[in-house]
């Protein structure tokens, strides 16, 4: 019987066991695959992220990694440079590290903080106790821990806990069986990226495109990327974001292809700087999966659909909720029950709430491509707009001074308040 059980060895599921494990609760976490392992992802780590790695105590370990300065956005002919700007809770830079460094890394400080983790070992379905009331106004099931099974010997178990975690990613099979559904009205990223050889490994920025275009040429909501990662390689993907049905016909590889022709020369991404074949997968965004919380079970991370709208990133969230979850779960094995966990979902709401209800208006209004192109097209001839642009879109707006982006974001607030999405 331990304190909590975190199904799920990503970035919410180790950052929770890590921040659990760290406040003395005795905490087991089951991670599927045996680390390092791959994971699908552009790899790219904005200033939130370094904040919460920072937090767990792992910069140092980052030394190795590319550290990178801000991002070239590159639209309809121009290209801006934007460093990340000055923030007194976030550092104005980032790194590029693949996922298959990060995560070990991330999870191997669970285990040095006092977590009991089981790699190669699956989650197959919840325990469920049906004598525990269920919450007012619904919500999930009592889940009180899981049937695993060990994937080398086959051997299945229970491991029984007080609290369980849902953290298994993007499809959530085991959020799922406890009854997690994603909102269909709410958007859907869908990315896919390669690893390539390029003379661009060790630039001090990221690169996005801001105007990828299908087979006729049409611009589509998403966006091109090329992150270096200073050993080689760069990742290089596309993303779409699935709004409206006109736009769930697209095949993400035919807009990879493309994308790798029209990209910038000096990169070289030709088909023989190809590290493999590029793997692709869903970005969940602006907490569109629910319910998040049950009387003994919270959903973290991109579980719980919590990838940001505004620019695809979801590593952040994943630490981030992770750590929200588990300060709710720490109130709650104190002795505050339930009521204390459902408190994880009046955090997320506080956290994140407004500004995610601004993101999904934002992804609406995209998938109108004469709308994005006057919006991209203007804002690209305005070095200040981009900046204040990315503020807002990498979440880094200023609790302490109002400039222009903050300004915007308060009447985009105003706005979504008035005009409820869903
Ligand atoms: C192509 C692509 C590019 C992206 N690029 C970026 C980027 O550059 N920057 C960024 O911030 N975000 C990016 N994202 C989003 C980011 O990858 C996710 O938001 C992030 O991984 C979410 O973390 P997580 O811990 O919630 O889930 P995951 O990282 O998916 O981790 C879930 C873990 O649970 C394990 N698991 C699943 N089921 C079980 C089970 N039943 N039992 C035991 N273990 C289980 C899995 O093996 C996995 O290790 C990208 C996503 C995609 C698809």
């Amino acid at each position: 019987m331990f304190d909590a059980l975190v199904v799920g060895g990503g970035p919410a599921g180790s950052a929770c066991a890590y921040w659990l494990a760290d406040a003395g609760w005795d905490v087991a976490l089951v991670e599927k695959k045996v680390f390092p392992r791959e994971k699908t992802c552009g790899d790219g780590l904005t200033p939130r992220s370094v904040r919460q790695l920072a937090d767990m105590g792992l910069e140092g370990a980052l030394a190795g990694a590319h550290r990178y300065d801000g991002l070239r956005a590159c639209a309809y002919g121009q290209v801006l440079e934007l460093p990340w700007p000055e923030h007194p809770s976030f550092p104005s830079y980032g790194y590029v590290i693949t996922r298959h460094d990060l995560d070990a890394l991330v999870n191997e400080r669970a285990v040095k903080a006092g977590a009991t983790v089981w790699q190669g070992t699956e989650a197959l379905s919840p325990l469920v106790d049906d004598d525990v009331r269920p919450l007012a106004g619904g919500g999930l099931p009592a889940c009180v821990g899981a049937v695993v099974e060990e994937k080398s010997s086959k051997r299945r178990r229970e491991v029984r806990a007080r609290v369980v975690v849902v953290a298994d990613g993007a499809n959530s099979r085991f959020g799922r069986s406890l009854g997690t559904a994603r909102d269909r009205r709410q958007p859907l990223g869908m990315a896919l990226r390669g690893y390539y050889r390029s003379p661009g490994h060790d630039g001090a920025f990221i690169e996005s495109h801001l105007d990828i275009r299908d087979g006729e040429g049409k611009v589509v909501p998403g966006y091109g990327w090329i992150f270096p990662l200073g050993d080689g390689r760069v990742n290089v993907g596309v993303g779409l974001l699935s709004t409206e049905r006109r736009w769930k016909g697209i095949n993400t590889s035919v807009l990879m292809d493309h994308f790798l022709a029209w990209a910038p020369k000096e990169w070289e991404l030709s088909p023989e700087a190809a590290l493999g074949a590029p793997t692709g997968g869903k970005l969940p965004m602006g907490l569109s999966v629910g319910p998040r919380v049950g009387p003994t079970v919270v959903v973290v991370g991109d579980a719980a659909g919590t990838v940001n709208p505004f620019n695809g990133e979801g590593i952040a969230y994943g630490y981030e909720t992770g750590r929200l979850a588990a300060a709710a779960i720490g109130e709650a094995l104190s002795g505050g029950g339930a009521d204390a966990l459902v408190d994880y979902e009046r955090r997320l709401e506080d956290t994140y709430g407004l500004y995610y209800r601004v993101a999904r208006a934002f992804v609406r209004m995209i998938s109108h491509p004469e709308l994005m192109r006057v919006c991209v097209g203007t804002g690209m001839h305005s070095e200040s707009i981009m900046s204040w642009v990315l503020r807002i879109m990498a979440n880094l707006l200023r609790p302490d001074e109002v400039g222009p982006a903050e300004a915007a974001m308060r009447a985009f607030e105003a706005l979504a308040r008035a005009f409820p999405d869903s």
